[in-house]
């Protein structure tokens, strides 16, 4: 556990960002990306200037492994985001954020992805009222999601959504905690994603 605790970290120091992979910690002092502001490894003091496609690279591993992707899943997205109207960064995050894995955390029903993702595998959540076990699935505006009212005493739940005032809900989703229940108000502007992403830096890697 500690070895897979550590990775975690080590991937926002690598990306130089604050990714909130973990949980708890990711909100204290104790965050590794805030005490050691420099890539992992035992040359990552001394690591040089970046090259435009280095630069590119670094903002796409960014994004996918923000959302736990591999890089086939991530390509796939962007393919999609492509083929939709609209601007091709911008319809990329849309996807993205839309995961289900992703609003079950931003509800405050899981500490990170990684947590969402194994609960709705186990079929803890209902999406309009049908269970859903694909953390892959798109919702939309107007979807309700809720924990399964036989899974309502799971501790990790409950003490997760005690910590989403601390963490802050985005503007986009609603959440009824006394009944373990959110609805997603619409799918979120660009303005409002809070992740510091220069996505048309993805757009110009996979475009090469
Ligand atoms: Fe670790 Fe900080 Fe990244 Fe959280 S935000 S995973 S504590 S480095």
């Amino acid at each position: 556990m500690a070895r897979y605790t550590e990775a975690l970290c080590r991937i926002c120091r690598r990306e130089g960002e604050k990714l909130f992979l973990k949980g708890d910690r990711c909100y204290t002092e104790k965050c590794a990306a805030e005490r050691r502001k420099y890539p992992p490894g035992q040359h990552g003091q001394s690591r040089g200037k970046l090259s435009d496609y280095g630069i590119q690279l670094r903002e796409k591993q960014k994004v996918r492994r923000s959302y736990g992707l591999v890089e086939k899943q991530f390509r796939r997205y962007f393919l999609e985001a492509e083929r939709q109207k609209g601007i091709t960064g911008e319809v990329l995050l849309q996807l993205l954020e839309s995961r289900l894995d992703n609003v079950v955390y931003k509800m405050g029903f899981a500490i990170n992805r990684r947590e969402a993702r194994q609960l709705i595998s186990h079929r803890h959540f209902l999406v309009n009222g049908r269970a859903v076990n694909v953390s892959s699935y798109l919702v939309k505006a107007g979807d309700i999601v809720e924990v399964k009212e036989t899974s309502r005493d799971i501790p990790s739940i409950s003490d997760s959504l005690s910590k989403l005032e601390h963490r802050g809900l985005p503007g986009w989703l609603d959440v009824d905690v006394s009944n373990f229940k959110g609805k997603v108000l619409h799918i979120p502007s660009r303005e409002e994603l809070q992740l510091p992403i220069q996505e048309q830096l993805i757009v110009e890697l996979y475009s090469k």
